[in-house]
């Protein structure tokens, strides 16, 4: 399926230039692997920024550059490493999955992040809601599976949505199949409502 929501150019920009915190880059990272857009925007990016390299004054050479290419040329001929092919779900180091209620869970992921965001893989089943709620801060998320709609529209499998504090929603699963997302978020999501508040346990993952 192709994706419908994509990173901002901005957004993109930042990922190719190792910008974004390490949790908000593998969010945009995940919908990278599924859109062949943004593959393409990102490789213009990077030539871009190659050629704004190359524009630079050329630096003076160290006496040892040679047999340090040469050094470098050693390395890259190590063993091709053996790619993963399984879904992105599969292969995230995920955390001990937390329970929120019926057909609702949510799982750390263990990965590198800024101390004050959050990195974690929620899964909503078939026909349950979630909670309205605003953003403290910046929120990425990518659709690993399944669907979800909102005030935005409808975010399928590979889709990529962006918050900050000025979006309200309330997202909905959509379809009869459990919608799994993968989010980058900073500081607290503030729930609406005490059922709201109850529903962010997972605000603590
Ligand atoms: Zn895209």
């Amino acid at each position: 399926m192709t994706p419908a929501h994509h990173p901002s150019d901005d957004i993109l920009a930042a990922y190719a230039a190792g910008a974004l915190d390490p949790g908000f880059g593998l969010v945009v990272g995940a919908h990278i692997e599924m859109c062949a857009a943004c593959r393409r925007r990102l490789s213009a990016f990077e030539a871009a920024s190659g050629e704004a390299l190359a524009a630079l004054p050329a630096a003076a050479l160290a006496a040892d550059a040679f047999a340090q290419t040469l050094s470098r040329l050693d390395a890259i001929q190590a063993p091709a490493p053996v790619i993963d092919r399984r879904p992105l779900i599969e292969r995230l180091p995920l955390a001990k999955k937390k329970w929120i209620a019926p057909g609702v869970w949510v799982s750390a992921v263990m990965t590198p992040h800024a101390k004050d965001n959050r990195v974690y893989v929620l899964h909503v089943g078939p026909g349950k809601p979630t909670a309205r709620h605003t953003h403290a801060g910046a929120e990425f998320c990518t659709v690993l599976k399944g669907a979800y709609r909102d005030e935005l529209g409808l975010f399928q499998a590979g889709d990529f949505a962006a918050a900050d504090d000025a979006l309200e929603h309330q997202p909905k699963v959509a379809g009869d199949e459990a919608c799994v997302c993968l989010f980058a978020t900073e500081g607290r999501l503030k729930a609406k409502g005490a059922l709201g508040r109850l529903a962010f346990a997972y605000a603590d993952v």
